[in-house]
């Protein structure tokens, strides 16, 4: 599964000129780790066919573009790489590890331990991000047999780039817990639990409200239900920026509803419909028995 975090319709312009010629360009300068090959490795073989497309396109230099330091930052639970600030670096790391804490803490049962590692690559802005994020998303997680990647950019014209950080995680949790699962689900679910806030390290916020997908809600025609089941990784709906908009909103709130309505009692009606959809109980018939 491979999965772009889509952040808002309306908002995420790149800044393409400064792209120019920077995947040509990469000084991976890493330093302070001993596995540091290995996971050189895996990111040229994640980042590779995109660099060779971005060198193709991008044949003119920008001269006025500085060098990138690449460095990496391991925690407990994540290594991560990236040409972001040290600071910017350690930040993302501390909020991934605080919200690790906290689900950990809320989902008792889930497996957070990983069978391969995650390593976070960490973009200083869009534009640098960009040779490597043909979709223009503000995140990715991408699994893989031997490491997974979540790859986001901490600067995002205004918005709160950590939503991301959380967005990513909650993917890598799904897919490290309950594998293959409906995109409406695992997009809602993600979008749910970005909104996670932490005051003065103690007190939890989940399940705010996201704005702009309530003005879509409000603007867009909603799907109707069987067609937002329906939508697959290959869907015009999960993949064309004029459509995933709506998709999104509708995942987050329908996600949103079951999670916290009638004292959480929905949640486990989903849970009958994932399970029974995934023995490959038809949607209709599943959708009668479960709610
Ligand atoms: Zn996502």
């Amino acid at each position: 599964m491979s999965c772009p975090a889509f952040y808002g319709h309306r908002s995420i312009a790149a800044n393409s000129a400064g792209a120019k010629s920077h995947a040509a360009r990469l000084d991976f300068n890493l330093r302070r780790s001993h596995k540091m090959t290995h996971i050189l490795f895996n990111l040229r073989k994640l980042l590779f066919p995109i660099l060779v497309i971005g060198t193709l396109v991008c044949l003119t230099p920008s001269p006025t573009q500085a060098k990138d330091t690449w460095i990496s930052v391991r925690t407990k639970n994540f290594t991560l790489v990236g040409n972001a600030s040290e600071k910017e670096i350690r930040q993302v790391a501390t909020r991934l590890e605080q919200f690790r804490d906290v689900l950990r803490r809320l989902l008792k049962g889930a497996k957070f331990e990983t069978p391969v590692p995650t390593t976070v690559i960490v973009f200083k802005s869009m534009s640098s991000y960009k040779p490597f994020n043909i979709g223009n998303n503000a995140g990715y997680f991408q699994k893989g047999d031997d490491v997974n990647y979540i790859t986001l950019s901490t600067k995002l014209g205004g918005q709160n780039p950590y939503r991301i950080i959380y967005h990513e995680f909650v993917h890598l949790l799904v897919d490290n817990n309950l594998g293959n699962v409906p995109p409406w689900f695992n997009e809602g679910l993600a979008e749910y639990y970005s909104t996670f806030e932490i005051e003065e390290d103690r007190k939890v916020h989940l399940g705010e409200l996201i704005p702009y997908h309530l003005q879509t809600l409000r603007e867009d025609k909603l799907l109707p239900l069987r067609t937002l089941f329906a939508v697959d990784h290959y869907s015009p709906y999960y993949n064309e920026g004029s459509k995933r908009g709506v998709f999104y909103a509708e995942s987050w709130a329908l996600v949103h509803y079951l999670i916290l309505s009638n004292n959480g009692q929905h949640f486990a009606q989903l849970s009958q419909f994932l399970n029974l959809t995934d023995e490959g109980v038809a949607m209709d018939q599943a959708f009668k028995q479960s709610f």
